[in-house]
């Protein structure tokens, strides 16, 4: 209640029943705002978490040149989990033991809990870590796959994956950063997120429909973009904290 007050700048002025009436006044303008979430509420998933937050090796939103590469880009890392399974997606992280620290650290699971390992696409900062999940599966779309298990010295091959894993999380296609990209969605207490990988590489990026400097297609990127609006709450990017989708 104080900071409300004082935000109104009349605390020091004494007069409670003015103050209160303010308070009633102006909140509601100020904060009433209607959201249609767009998810289901029967969901098996419980709980989604950031394992990493990602970051670009250069961001123009930082003053910075898309010319060359300042910095080591790391990618955003998440886990989604239901009663029995784990799903751990775009693992970050090439050193075993900070992958697992990170891991741990957020979910308290450790490497061998993870049930399956989902990689949205080819990029070598999206499969850092991949090879610290081996008593995973290994699933991506099929392209991704195939194209990985051909191009990557894998320890084992990645499985091409189902519309849908585990019967819970869509597989959707969202071309443009690379042209066989596919991002997951899941619903959660009623909102639909997605794990959208580098088809939307920051908040920045995202606030204008602007794709990463190394994407393969601008048209498919922003088609992409359109669809992940008409159907996310919550965004996971491939390089960022996840932000809601607010307009
Ligand atoms: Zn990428």
């Amino acid at each position: 209640m104080g900071s409300v007050i004082n935000l109104f700048g009349v605390a020091s002025l004494g007069f409670t029943g003015i103050t209160r009436s303010l308070i009633e006044q102006k909140v509601p303008e100020q904060t009433g705002r209607n959201i249609r979430l767009r998810g289901a509420q029967n969901s098996k998933v419980i709980h989604w978490d950031i394992i990493t937050i990602g970051n670009l090796s250069r961001n123009r939103y930082w003053g910075e040149s898309d010319e060359r590469a300042i910095r080591s880009a790391i990618c955003t890392c998440s886990v989604i989990s239901g009663e029995d399974f784990h799903v751990i997606i775009d693992p970050s992280l090439d050193d075993e033991k900070a992958m697992g620290t990170e891991l741990y650290r957020r979910t308290g699971l450790t490497p061998d809990k993870i049930d399956v390992v989902f990689i949205t696409h080819q990029h070598g900062d999206h499969i850092a870590g991949l090879k610290h999940f081996m008593k995973a599966r290994w699933l991506a779309g099929s392209d991704v796959a195939s194209g990985l298990n051909n191009s990557a010295s894998l320890p084992k091959q990645i499985e091409s994956a189902e519309k849908s894993l585990l019967g819970t999380i869509e597989v959707i296609p969202t071309p443009g950063h690379t042209p066989d990209h596919q991002s997951l969605r899941f619903d959660f207490k009623g909102m639909s997120i997605i794990i959208a990988g580098d088809s939307v590489a920051t908040k920045d990026f995202w606030d204008e429909r602007r794709a990463y400097y190394n994407v393969k297609d601008l048209t498919e990127s922003k088609r992409s973009m359109e669809k992940i609006d008409t159907i996310a709450d919550i965004i996971v990017p491939g390089h960022d904290n996840y932000f809601f989708n607010l307009k």
